[in-house]
């Protein structure tokens, strides 16, 4: 136990340094030192965190945005910088196939349109970093990536906790089985909704609700905490406050059954709060909560472990990892496969929610 508690100190501290230094060793085959970053989408995620987090970074530069509303326009150059050539509409936005500033395409649009609109980005040749949910069908998920594929580009999922360190320690022990056999593995993502607000989120069409939204994340989770995939889906939604949730469940609880025997339970609720990723294993447990936030991320062991590595920005690290990958030509932390895997377990699970049945995945 000593040994293992020295280990984890050590990774720990290690850890800790990557936050602040860069760990990368440059490997300069790529023209640019800085990738030309397009955000299409200039709504909350983008306006709060991508741009900010882009002046954070070593190797991205906010250099384009694409934008249905004129208003936002000046704001965003005045604010970045973004010359008159690299604004875009929607409409005109596979002209950046001709612009050499321009190396990246950003999707932080509504779920419903990211398919859509990264086909379009990878059809401009420029490689695609698309947000999480990746699509709404795995169908979707597929045209994304067959279009990258087609056009030699690079393609990464904005989940910004696989590069998240305290993430990775327990991915790591995942792998290595640290604590025995893990037997179950609990995921949840809950936050208390008061009132009606439409918005895309709240729409089967854009957003599917919160199984998607934040969903994807205890779908996700329960993956990379036990290296494996499921094979069957078990699901129910509930829905006490009809006259506020619509057209979305309001709570969503669902197993995932592995063929090794693991259990995974997850859910996602607007009835209350709740941020914990647990694995409950044959010699222990560990977990994370909160294990989505944007900082804070932090976790104990049942041997008295507490993971708590801060790091600067999670967005900037993710996007500086991600240029890496092109930059170097290396391969990305996140593909397409990843997310595809998880939206085909989405529709799983609502499969077997509005059917009852057991849904088994291929
Ligand atoms: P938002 O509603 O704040 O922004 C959406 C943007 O899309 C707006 O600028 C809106 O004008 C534009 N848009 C274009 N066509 C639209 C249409 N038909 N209907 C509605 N909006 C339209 O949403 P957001 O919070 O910025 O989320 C955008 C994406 O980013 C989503 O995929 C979301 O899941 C993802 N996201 C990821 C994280 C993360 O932690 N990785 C966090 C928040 C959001």
């Amino acid at each position: 136990m000593q040994k293992r508690r020295t280990f984890i100190k050590n990774t720990g501290l290690l850890l800790g340094v990557a936050a602040i230094l860069p760990l990368y060793s440059f490997k300069p085959n790529y023209k640019k030192k800085k990738l030309g970053v397009c955000l299409v989408g200039l709504g909350q995620y983008s306006r709060e965190q991508l741009a900010p987090a882009l002046q954070l970074t070593n190797h991205c530069e906010l250099k384009g945005i694409v934008t249905g509303t004129p208003s936002k326009i000046p704001i965003w150059q005045q604010k970045y910088g973004i010359l008159d050539k690299n604004v875009y509409s929607y409409e005109t936005m596979d002209a950046i196939a001709n612009n050499p500033e321009i190396d990246v395409i950003y999707i932080v649009l509504p779920t419903g349109l990211h398919a859509k609109y990264a086909i379009k980005a990878a059809n401009a040749g420029k490689h695609v970093w698309c947000e999480k949910p990746m699509a709404k069908t795995e169908e979707e998920c597929k045209a994304i990536i067959a279009a990258c594929n087609k056009n030699k580009v690079k393609l990464s999922i904005g989940y910004r906790l696989q590069h998240e360190p305290n993430t990775q320690q327990l991915i790591k022990w995942g792998k290595t089985r640290s604590y025995g056999a893990i037997k179950t593995v609990k995921s949840e993502v809950g936050f208390f909704v008061g009132k009606h607000k439409k918005t895309w989120r709240s729409t089967q069409e854009l957003g599917g609700g919160l199984i998607y939204d934040v969903g994807v994340y205890t779908v996700n989770g329960i993956r990379y905490t036990t290296g494996e995939e499921p094979i069957a889906v078990t699901a129910h939604h509930k829905n006490t406050r009809p006259e506020i949730f619509t057209e979305i469940p309001e709570t969503t609880t669902f197993t995932l059954d592995f063929a090794s025997g693991i259990k995974g339970y997850g859910k996602t609720t607007a009835a209350e709060r709740t941020n914990i990723l647990r694995a409950d294993c044959e010699n222990g447990w560990y977990e994370l909560s909160p294990f989505h936030e944007y900082s804070g991320i932090k976790g104990k062991t049942s041997d008295g472990i507490l993971l708590n590595t801060v790091i600067e920005n999670q967005q900037a690290k993710q996007m500086d990892e991600d240029a890496l990958t092109i930059i170097q030509d290396s391969p990305v932390l996140v593909p397409g496969e990843n997310g595809m895997k998880d939206i085909a377990i989405v529709e799983a699970i609502n499969k077997a929610a509005s059917t009852g049945e057991k849904v088994f995945l291929n």
